[in-house]
């Protein structure tokens, strides 16, 4: 029997992992399918008016078999997968497309949808408008308030625009395979730690065998670095050879760039007229309108004024930092001109030098077991909530380990499981994720199945698991994100816990990083592992001290790559001038046509160069301290905005640290485990998830908007 057919008769109705088989999700799915489509016709025909139950509440309720199996089975796919479910995957990968499509152009449902979003409101609860405005905007941002034509124009625009985001990627993609540097004379590995050495080796065993080393001479060898960060930023920072860290950086940085068929410039153009004319289309002024309509930010201006604000407070640090590191490395070796192939190198021997912490030195005092609890008795002092260990739970693999949690009360609140080590069939990074989201059904409450999933350092034979310090954040960071799920308390499972704006989404879990910096906190659980031994003061203040090294360039590359971002998807789809580029997209439109008249204009560069390069150059105008280097830029192998998801959404990196440095000085105000500041940020945002818009829930937290000082203060740029 298919278990994603039955209820799960398990204990707090946990998905049954040891009863599910890889033969059971394809079927599941098809049926999966089947009903929800049943579901959406019944609702269509309908013969009743059009009301908020009988058409957004149906909807949202369809599909519960179709939730059960993907909720399974993706998370599975990440945590613990194998040839045979990423075969299964590709299968029901275009299977679940083509039924997302066909519910998001389905006109009959639409105009249901439709007729109550313009209907009367009043009588729905704030919840049950955002509810609401969601499903409507689902529909209309995809094109469903269009006519035949524009229908067609804008399928069209949409399948051009996603071969060009993918040949974007595969050109990046190829021009960093194409590149890579051999070495031969161990002279060449000068400063780089063993471990990079081993790792540069193996690289060349993996592409060509052992076949060709000589071992004639001992300092002679095989070691081959790539453009992977992996291999690249070891060798950037360690490497004392300024000749070879140029070769490097030059690769890098004009991946895209380069006069070869890998070229992303006209890609970039494409991509970004066909974004800007999509968005007209659908009647807003630019791309990034059209993303923001749906963010914290709400409109461009606001990103920009941010950003500028930001920038503007960090710039005067920037500069000393700059002048500190130039005089830095010219003392050292007489540099005169420091250039952005010396900046990771020097950067990293200053912080040596200036405080003398490394990981090795804290990991006895950050034991995976102590650091968990820690965790937990954090989240009891601020929230009341409490952690118990349950054997008894179905999981995955033998390493998952799970907690049923409780309220204050002592009432059961949630499933908690954490999945620490890498295993073969584990992706990199680590994530939060829920079996079972919380939502109401009927007058139950129907409590969520929350997950962490990690790639911490593995105990051994001798030692248990000793973490980094970035590993400790990390926990701490997917324990927000977690608790963000945990304490959800919303009607419908779509605004439930993290099911917020992407611009909010980091607030809960960049807030609980805080944490681990301060002393009060860091005494729970930070002893050593076998003395038992409290971390000591003074490293406590180096980890503070370190983590702001140079956190004035560190802000100012942010803002600029923010800049680049926003530059590029403020361009409206008209010939207006933008106050903030000055640039336009005709103007852009105009070169590119000039290039296509002669093929010779195309290979001579510099006609091409000035227009992505040239409107990239202005976006970073005030804020690139290092002499131009001609040959290399960021947009042509900038995936974050052009293959992936982050278009207009660069900022937000940024934007988030606002946040959650905002909110903790609402707790360093108050004491950081105070009561009252914990009930109000667990009422006002982590139950409240998705069900009001973000600056809404925050200003009922904090009292007002969030402002950067407290960042700045935090980062050492007042
Ligand atoms: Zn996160």
């Amino acid at each position: 029997m298919n278990p994603f057919f039955e209820s799960y008769d398990t204990t707090f109705g946990t998905i049954p992992f040891n009863k599910i088989k890889n033969e059971h999700y394809i079927p599941a799915v098809t049926k999966g399918i089947e009903e929800a489509k049943a579901e959406v016709d019944a609702l269509v025909n309908n013969a009743d008016v059009p009301s908020f139950d009988n058409v957004i509440v149906a909807l949202e309720n369809s599909g519960e078999t179709l939730t059960k199996v993907t909720s399974a089975f993706f998370n599975l796919n990440s945590a613990e997968t194998s040839d045979e479910m990423q075969a299964i995957a590709q299968e029901i990968s275009p299977l679940l497309t083509a039924h997302g499509n066909e519910v998001a152009m389905n006109a009959g449902l639409f105009a249901k949808v439709k007729a109550v979003f313009i209907g009367d409101q009043s009588n729905l609860t704030t919840e049950q408008k955002t509810l609401l405005e969601k499903s409507y905007k689902g529909f209309s941002r995809n094109g469903a308030n269009l006519n035949e034509t524009d229908k067609e124009k804008l399928k069209a625009i949409d399948s051009k625009k996603s071969k060009l985001s993918l040949t974007f990627g595969e050109n990046v993609l190829k021009e960093s395979n194409a590149f890579e540097m051999h070495l031969t004379d161990e002279a060449d590995l000068d400063g780089l730690p063993e471990g990079v050495k081993e790792a540069a080796a193996s690289e060349y065993k993996d592409k060509f065998g052992n076949k060709s080393i000589e071992e004639s001479d001992d300092s002679s060898g095989n070691w081959i670095f790539t453009l992977d960060y992996p291999s690249y930023i070891p060798f950037m920072t360690y490497s004392t050879r300024r000749d070879l860290r140029q070769k490097m950086h030059r690769a890098f940085g004009s991946k895209g760039f380069q006069d070869n068929e890998n070229n992303n410039e006209e890609v970039i153009q494409e991509l970004v007229r066909l974004r800007a004319e999509r968005a007209a289309l659908l009647g807003y002024e630019s791309h990034a309108h059209y993303v923001l309509e749906e963010r914290m930010t709400k409109s461009p201006s606001i990103v920009f004024d941010f950003l500028d604000n930001i920038q503007e407070k960090a710039l005067p640090f920037a500069k000393k930092e700059f002048e500190e590191l130039s005089a830095y490395a010219k003392k050292l070796d007489g540099i005169e001109d420091l250039q952005k192939w010396d900046s990771g190198y020097y950067s990293e021997k200053l912080k040596k030098e200036k405080f003398a912490i490394d990981d090795e030195l804290l990991r006895p005092y950050f034991q995976l077991e102590k650091v968990t609890d820690g965790v937990f008795t954090t989240a009891q002092k601020l929230f009341g909530i409490t952690f118990h260990k349950r054997t008894d739970i179905d999981t995955y693999h033998t390493e998952v380990v799970t907690y049923e949690v409780k309220d204050e009360n002592g009432k059961h609140l949630a499933l908690f499981y954490a999945d620490f080590f890498p295993r073969a069939g584990k992706r990199q990074g680590a994530w939060m994720t829920s079996f079972r989201s919380q939502k109401m059904i009927g007058d139950t409450d129907q409590r969520p199945h929350v997950s962490i999933v990690c790639n911490f350092t593995k105990p051994t034979e001798t030692k248990p698991s000793l973490l980094t310090f970035n590993e400790v954040t990390t926990l701490f960071h997917e324990f927000g994100h977690a608790l963000h799920g945990m304490l959800a308390k919303g009607t419908y499972s779509s605004l439930s816990g993290t099911s917020v704006f992407w611009d909010f989404v980091e607030l809960p879990s960049q807030l609980m990083e805080n944490w681990c910096y301060e002393k009060d906190c860091l005494d729970l659980f930070a002893k050593h592992y076998e003395t038992g031994e409290t971390i000591p003061a003074d490293y406590i203040d180096k980890i503070k001290k370190s983590a702001n090294f140079m956190a004035g360039m560190g802000t100012i590359r942010q803002v600029g790559l923010g800049k680049i971002d926003m530059g590029w998807h403020s361009i409206g789809h008209t010939e207006r001038s933008l106050s903030h580029t000055e640039v336009t997209l005709s103007e852009v439109e105009v070169r590119r046509v000039n290039e296509n008249d002669s093929k010779s204009a195309r290979i001579s560069t510099p006609l091409r160069m000035t227009s992505v390069k040239a409107f990239e150059t202005k976006q970073l105008e005030g804020l690139d301290f290092y002499p131009e280097v001609k040959e290399t830029m960021t947009s042509t192998s900038f995936s974050h905005i052009f293959q992936g998801g982050y278009s207009s959404g660069y900022y937000s990196y940024k934007w988030a640290e606002v946040l959650d440095a905002d909110a903790f000085e609402a707790f360093l105000e108050k004491g950081i485990f105070d009561r009252e500041t914990a009930k109000s940020f667990q009422e006002n945002i982590l139950s409240a998830g998705g069900t009001e818009h973000p600056s809404i829930l925050y200003k009922r937290f904090r009292g007002r908007e969030a402002k950067p000082d407290a960042l700045l203060k935090r980062a050492g740029l007042v």
